[in-house]
């Protein structure tokens, strides 16, 4: 069916409530498939299988569905031969390594010679390769925190977030393998029609993922303080500048990068702006 895009999507667990948000944000709607295999969407041509996260690269790669969301550390674990079409900025985490809290470190060389245990054999084997470290690697698939504790290996590697977990496992993170994200996977082979719908797809996206980091922000100051103001408010284009009933004062309107929120408020407080209001914005197009 050429005129229908396959998406496989996580069945359950960490990537499918944002996966379904984002897709949901895109004003596609379906049923959720809590239960389902398979689920369409009444307003769009498109189909969902649900999936557990390790199979989806594969399904993508042979064609059974069309694209996926799955994370980047799938990815290259299984070093599947699917084309990745967009980062999408949820599920973040890291992939380390970690060693019992008490042990002193230095660097990669404290592996020489260990046994480390992982779910991702391939990732860590080329780690080690680029460090020039010779360690064992021993594949486990779950529960791998507890592996040191029960002398079944001397260090971990295994997917971190906060580092919660391996602390209260007794170890310490100490270095960095690579950092993870939710990705959106593609076919290569994509027929035209199916390539259209999921360049539809990705615009969407940009425009769900564009309005989460921006801010629409509006401000009243004095006239002498505006260019000041515009200056730290470059906006998509240029900030909106409108007079204000006082005299001597205008109305400013713009939008403003979330991870740059705090530092710009400063400035333009202490340039003279009054009455803020930063508000969310639905969608944003660029
Ligand atoms: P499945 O049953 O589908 O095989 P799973 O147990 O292998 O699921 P999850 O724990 O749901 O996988 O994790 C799915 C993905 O979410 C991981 O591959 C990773 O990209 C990301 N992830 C894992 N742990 C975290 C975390 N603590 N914080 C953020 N993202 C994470
Ligand atoms: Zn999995």
């Amino acid at each position: 069916m050429d005129n229908v895009i396959r998406l496989a999507l996580q069945k359950s667990g960490r990537l499918s409530d944002d996966s379904r948000k984002l897709i949901k944000e895109c004003g596609i709607k379906f049923n959720n498939g809590m239960g389902k295999l398979k689920s369409s969407a009444t307003n769009f041509p498109i189909e969902f299988l649900f999936l557990r996260d390790d199979d989806i690269p594969g399904y993508v790669a042979d064609g059974v569905a069309d694209i996926g969301i799955v994370g980047e550390n799938v990815l290259l674990e299984a070093k599947p031969d699917v084309e990745l079409s967009k980062r999408l900025g949820f599920s973040k985490c890291r992939l380390s390594l970690a060693i019992p809290k008490e042990k002193e470190y230095s660097d990669a060389s404290y592996f020489e010679g260990k046994r480390v245990a992982t779910s991702y054999p391939e990732i860590l084997k080329d780690y080690f390769k680029s460090k020039g470290v010779n360690a064992s690697i021993h594949e486990i698939s779950g529960s791998v925190e507890i592996a040191p504790g029960i002398g079944l290996a001397d260090g971990v590697c295994d997917i971190v977030s906060s580092g919660s977990t391996l602390f209260t496992n007794g170890l310490k993170e100490v270095e960095e393998v690579i950092k993870s994200e939710a990705v959106m996977i593609a076919n290569k082979g994509l027929s035209a029609e199916k390539r259209k719908l999921l360049e539809q797809i990705l615009f969407r996206i940009d425009t769900v993922l564009s309005a989460r980091n921006y801010k629409y922000i509006l401000l009243n100051a004095p006239n002498e303080s505006i260019e000041e103001i515009k200056a730290y408010l470059p906006g998509v284009n240029s900030p909106t500048v409108m007079p204000l009933a006082k005299e001597g004062w205008s109305s400013l309107h713009s939008v403003i990068q979330e991870d740059r929120f705090w530092e710009v408020i400063e400035k333009i407080k202490a340039a003279g702006a009054e009455g803020v209001l930063v508000l969310p914005i639905e969608k944003m197009i660029q």
